[in-house]
């Protein structure tokens, strides 16, 4: 039994100031994954701030032609937004393919962002766990690990990043609005969740008194010529093996602009800027595709039950790409495998 105090923050400048005064003190919105991760006592927070009242359930067009998408928009809201559905529907598709229909109603867009690894031994409280008690060593490292990164790990850490959401979101160059003690800030994607390195306890670069109060997408959607394919042990309720979204702009049969990231493979959303240079100005085809899919993976460090996992990104990535450039249709209830 943990005991805690709960308090509720009425806005952006009152949670600020709540969490300033006690850093180890958590936000909480939908709860989804806080709630399990106090039940398993992984965390074990002193107060919950409860920041469901704050005001950023928005989705607004930007004057540059993007969205901004307040930081408490449940997922359920997001995926199914007009703006998402007409523009984005890289974002809605990826959205749908993770969790249950009850956890994307309770989910919000910060919550997905600041989700943990289902790393079983994070969990684990019995087990060593570098990411969940710094310093006690790393269980899946020698123990079972078919779930786990083959890109950008550590001595100290291979989990993986979970989220679907998050791979359209750096696929797309979305950026996360952030306020803390000394004001706002805006942080790329790409560089919002980090590698383990030697900190693997530290999941982004969100400082400890800052709080997301909105995602950001550029004017591009790439809403013709898109695709995001997730593989996983079951057809829902399961997290990716590896999964990809993918982004292209054609013209005339040739790619003028190309991106993909791909999810389950590394602490964060994997993407490589030489990966899709390889594809600009080329006619799509499966040899132009595997070539970029090669570039992706380079460096791919395979553990010893998740060799499959190099091969098994490598023809997501073709598929993927394959779909997008082929415009396949991306029905979530009926989802069509060209
Ligand atoms: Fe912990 Fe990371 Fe090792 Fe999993 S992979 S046991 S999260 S240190």
């Amino acid at each position: 039994m943990i005991n805690f105090d709960y308090v509720r923050a009425n806005t952006v400048a009152d949670a600020v100031t709540m969490i300033k005064a006690d850093p180890k003190a958590k936000f909480i919105a939908g709860g989804t994954n806080l709630v399990d991760l106090m039940k398993y006592e992984v965390e074990r927070p002193g107060r919950l701030i409860d920041i469901t009242h704050l005001p950023l359930k928005a989705v607004e067009e930007t004057p540059d032609g993007g969205l901004l998408i307040g930081a408490l928009v449940p997922n359920t809201d997001l995926a199914y937004h007009p703006m998402i559905e007409a523009r984005y529907p890289l974002v809605g598709s990826a959205i749908l393919a993770g969790a249950s229909q009850q956890l994307r109603n309770m989910a919000s867009v910060g919550g997905n962002l600041l989700q943990r690894t289902r790393c079983s031994y994070f969990y684990d409280v019995v087990t060593p766990c570098n990411k969940r008690e710094p310093g006690s060593g790393c269980s899946a490292i020698g123990g079972l690990n078919r779930g786990h990164a083959i890109l950008g790990t550590s001595e100290a850490c291979i989990a993986t990043h979970p989220s679907d959401m998050c791979v359209a979101l750096a696929a797309l160059d979305a950026s996360v609005h952030v306020t803390g003690p000394n004001g706002t800030r805006r942080i790329a994607f790409k560089d919002f969740h980090r590698l383990p390195g030697d900190r693997p306890q530290q999941d982004t670069n969100l400082a400890p008194d800052e709080i997301i109060t909105a995602v950001e997408l550029p004017a591009k959607g790439f809403a013709s010529n898109y695709s995001y394919l997730k593989i996983r042990d079951r057809l829902s309720y399961a997290f990716a093996l590896v999964s990809v979204a993918a982004a292209l702009e054609l013209q005339g049969g040739t790619i003028i602009d190309a991106r993909f990231a791909v999810g389950g493979v590394a602490h964060k959303p994997w993407r490589v800027p030489a990966a899709e240079a390889a594809l600009r100005g080329q006619t799509p085809g499966a040899a132009v595709f595997r070539r970029a899919a090669d570039i992706a993976l380079e460096g791919a460090r395979p553990q010893e039950h998740n060799a499959f996992k190099v091969e098994l990104a490598r023809r997501a990535i073709v598929r993927t790409l394959t779909q997008a450039s082929n415009g396949t249709p991306q029905s979530q209830s009926d989802k069509k495998i060209a």
